[in-house]
């Protein structure tokens, strides 16, 4: 293990333009591994934990990105002559290519000499962030060193396919190695654009090393949240839930809705540890039942879930009548909801999908499992976007009632803050108060209505008084005299004034 005093040194000079004179947490020795940032004071939900800058960071630049992108401030760049002039091989645009970063990337990379500088080749540009580690300082490289890395077979194979686009690519072996580790640092703690951490649903285009973000360990209930400053790309870490003193800060390297054979297996093979967090020891998850699928046997109402054995095809218990079952068999199940929620939600009808998870999914699949959950996060991303085949209505009741189950799941996990729950809640507040005001409304008219009801009666009883009055005078009127005409009728005119 790697002394955490150093890493804290490290950490120090790193955060030093912005680090709190009084922190509250300090790098300690970690329960889940290795070492870990502990809370030195109790910390309310919500509250900053702290702030971090990346150390490295460039365009994530995966085979099938548009490449078109700066690769100093990342922005998209119009789709022609975005590649620098002077033959690096690297997009920049027009105000970057005066900085000082892109002339040491630039410097850098024409020492090099790509093979085709004026074609954007995703391998020398994915590259770039890694090869930035080149020009840091010792103490910024030492603190690279002091991360966990995964040095298992593949880490070298990045660096080997790029050294094949440049005609003197280096071959002094310190400079090979810095690079090489600097890859496997990025694989283990760094973010990268795919989903590797998905705390919330921010979309992530590039690649990224936050040092003390990166010693941050992993739970699958996770007491931390972080967002992002979109001007500096600084990181903000918070309290998801209150933490007391001497607790260890977690975040979560995983989905949060995914069962737990499949986090199991994620964090085995991407990031080489098996988790035992609550969550993982328990098979019903904490009573949410994110992997839970309904017995074999019709005449059994029970939920069946995966036994906790590590293993990555383990049995499943009913908890009902204990029948066990074996991971082939519950894979059927599973796969069978999976393939029918799946073709709903690609029959390009919101509705027809919306309709399937409200009346049919039940009865194959507990709306508790992942894949409608799953479902249900993405018909109100559908929703957001627009441009659906769905009536205000049906969006309306669709948004409040997809939104409640998703937050009652994430109660039902132990989940705190997190930019996910935020959004939704913001989602249920607006609709709830659409929904009040449409209530409102429907109250006002009501009562509108009520009114002209009751003063259309009251003018049926004057008239008919007035004719039963009319109808008396004639009659006497006509036993009198019948030559004259009836004569107005007095009571009738005072009670109408
Ligand atoms: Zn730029
Ligand atoms: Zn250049
Ligand atoms: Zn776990
Ligand atoms: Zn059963």
């Amino acid at each position: 293990m790697i002394c955490p005093k150093r890493t804290s040194e490290l950490l120090d000079l790193h955060l030093a333009p912005f680090k709190d004179k009084d922190p509250a947490w300090e790098i300690g020795v970690s329960k889940i591994a290795g070492r870990g940032v502990v809370a030195t004071r109790s910390l309310k939900r919500g509250e900053i934990i702290f702030r971090d800058s990346p150390l490295l960071m460039g365009l994530a630049a995966h085979e099938e990105d548009s490449l078109n992108a700066c690769s100093v401030c990342l922005k998209m760049l119009p789709d022609t002559r975005f590649m620098c002039r002077q033959g690096c091989g690297l997009p920049v645009c027009s105000l970057c290519a005066k900085k000082k970063q892109h002339k040491s990337d630039c410097d850098l990379f024409k020492s090099w000499g790509p093979n085709e500088p004026d074609v954007a080749n995703s391998v020398i540009i994915r590259l770039l962030c890694v090869a930035r580690a080149i020009n840091l300082t010792k103490e910024q490289r030492d603190l690279i060193y002091c991360l966990q890395a995964n040095l298992d077979n593949n880490h070298r194979t990045e660096v080997r396919n790029a050294a094949k686009c440049f005609k003197n690519f280096p071959t002094d072996k310190k400079l090979i190695e810095i690079m090489n580790r600097t890859v496997a640092v990025l694989r283990t703690n760094g973010f990268d654009k795919t989903t590797d951490r998905t705390n919330d649903n921010q979309e992530f285009n590039y690649r990224a090393l936050y040092p003390l973000f990166g010693v941050v360990n992993h739970d699958c209930i996770p007491n931390a949240y972080y967002t992002f400053e979109e001007k500096t790309n600084n990181m903000i870490v918070r309290a998801a839930v209150d933490i007391p003193e001497g607790f260890e800060v977690t975040t979560t390297y995983t989905k949060l809705f995914t069962g737990n054979i499949a986090r199991h297996l994620f964090l085995k093979m991407k990031k080489s540890f098996t988790c035992k967090c609550s969550r993982c020891s328990d098979p019903t998850e904490k009573g949410a039942f994110i992997s839970g699928l309904y017995c074999r046997d019709t005449n059994c109402t029970g939920l069946v879930v995966p036994e906790i054995s590590g293993l990555p095809h383990p049995n499943w218990n009913c908890l009902e009548c204990k029948q066990k079952s074996t991971h082939a068999q519950m894979m059927k199940s599973q796969d069978f909801a999976s393939g029918a929620i799946n073709a709903k939600a690609n029959s390009n009808s919101l509705r027809t999908l919306v309709q399937y998870l409200n009346e049919k999914s039940d009865s194959f699949i507990p709306s508790s499992n992942y894949v409608v959950i799953d479902a249900k996060m993405s018909v109100l991303q559908r929703l957001q976007q627009g441009r659906e085949d769905c009536s205000e209505e049906l969006a309306h009741n669709t948004r409040l009632r997809y939104s409640r189950d998703i937050t009652q799941m994430m109660d039902k996990l132990g989940l705190g803050d997190s930019l996910l729950r935020t959004h939704l809640e913001e989602l249920l507040r607006r609709e709830e108060e659409r929904r009040a005001k449409r209530l409102a409304d429907e109250a006002e008219k009501q009562r509108k209505l009520a009114e002209l009801q009751a003063k259309a009666a009251e003018a049926d009883k004057l008239l008919e008084v007035l004719e039963k009055e009319q109808a008396e005078q004639s009659k006497a009127a006509g036993t009198a005299d019948p030559g004259t005409a009836p004569a107005p009728p007095p009571a009738a005119t005072v009670e109408l004034a």
